[in-house]
C-alpha cells in the first residue's frame, strides 16, 4: 500500500531523515519505534504528504508521488493526487484533535460528507457502526469534552475508519492517556490488526508493538538502525543501540 525509498527530510539545516526505506503491504501492521527525536513522527507525516521532503520516493499502491520545484524545495505537484493519497491514509494523533464544537457523531461524519461528498444518511449509518465498533455507540450525541481521554481517542479512530482508508496511521495513540484508559485503546488497535487492516503505528508502548506488528522499524537519528519481526527485534536484538533502547523502555 505504501512504499518509501531513500527518503531525506531536513528542517533547514537539521537533517531529520537521512535515507529511510519503509514498506507496508496490504494487511500488514508496521510499528516505528525509537527514542525521542529519532524521526518517527516526521516519517509518518511524510508518508501522509503532510511534510515536504528533499529526496527519495513515496509510492502509494504503486503510484509514485509526483514532485515539483527544486530538490531543496520540492513539493507534491498534483493536488488531486495528494487528496487521493491523504484520504486513503487516515491519521490518528496523540492529541485526538476532535472538533470541540461538534458532537462525536458529527466529528465522525464531517470528512466523508464534506471531503468525499458521500450521501449524508449513508455516512451517518456507517458512522454509527464505527462508533459501536470502538465501543462508544452510546456517545454519538455527546461533545468531546464530555468524554474521557480513552473515549475521545476511540472517537478519533472511528473518525479515521469512516474515511474507509487503505491504511491507518497512528502517532502515539495511547501516550496522552492514563494507563487504565490506554488499554481500551490498545484493545481497539489489536482488533483492527486482527481484522487485517493495514496500519503504521508510532508507539512507545513496546508491548503493543510486539503484540500487533508484523514488522518493526527501529529508528535512530533519522536512519533505520534495525528492523525485523517482533520476535527477532525483542528476543534477539542485533545492534547495541536497539538493546540499549529496549532496556530503557520497559
Ligand atoms: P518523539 O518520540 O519525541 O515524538 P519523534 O521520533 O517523533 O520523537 P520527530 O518529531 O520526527 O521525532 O522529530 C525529529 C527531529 O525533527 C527532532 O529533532 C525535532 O526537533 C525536529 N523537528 C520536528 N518537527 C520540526 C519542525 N516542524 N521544525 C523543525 N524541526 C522539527
Ligand atoms: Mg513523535
Amino acid at each position: 500500500v505504501i512504499e518509501i525509498r531513500g527518503l531525506h527530510k531536513a528542517y533547514g539545516s537539521l537533517e531529520v531523515l537521512k535515507g529511510v526505506d519503509m514498506r507496508a503491504r496490504k494487511g500488514e501492521v508496521i510499528s516505528l519505534i525509537g527514542s525521542s527525536g529519532s524521526g518517527k513522527s516526521t516519517l509518518l507525516r511524510c508518508a501522509n504528504l503532510l511534510e515536504d521532503s528533499q529526496q527519495g520516493e513515496i509510492l502509494f499502491s504503486g503510484e509514485a508521488v509526483k514532485w515539483k520545484g527544486e530538490a531543496s524545495h520540492r513539493r507534491p505537484a498534483d493536488a488531486r493526487q495528494v487528496l487521493r493519497i491523504r484520504t486513503n491514509l487516515s491519521m490518528v494523533f496523540q492529541q485526538f484533535n476532535l472538533w470541540a464544537h461538534m458532537t462525536i457523531l458529527q466529528n465522525v461524519m464531517e470528512a466523508p460528507v464534506t471531503v468525499l461528498r458521500r450521501d449524508r444518511a449513508e455516512v451517518e449509518a456507517a458512522a454509527r457502526v464505527y462508533l459501536d465498533k470502538v465501543g462508544i455507540g452510546d456517545k454519538a450525541e455527546a461533545y468531546p469534552a464530555q468524554l474521557s481521554g480513552g473515549q475521545q481517542q476511540r472517537a478519533a479512530i472511528a473518525r479515521a475508519l469512516a474515511m474507509e482508508p487503505e491504511a491507518l496511521l497512528f502517532d502515539e495513540p495511547t501516550s496522552a492517556l492514563d494507563p487504565e484508559l490506554e488499554q481500551e485503546v490498545v484493545k481497539v488497535i489489536k482488533a483492527l490488526a486482527e481484522e487485517g487492516r493495514t496500519m503504521i503505528l508510532v508507539t512507545h508502548d513496546m508491548r503493543m508493538a510486539r503484540d500487533v506488528s508484523d514488522h518493526i522499524l527501529f529508528l535512530h537519528q533519522g536512519l533505520v538502525e534495525e528492523e525485523g519481526a517482533p520476535a527477532e527485534m525483542f528476543g534477539a536484538p542485533r545492534s547495541e543501540r536497539l538493546r540499549s533502547f529496549l532496556s530503557h523502555s520497559g
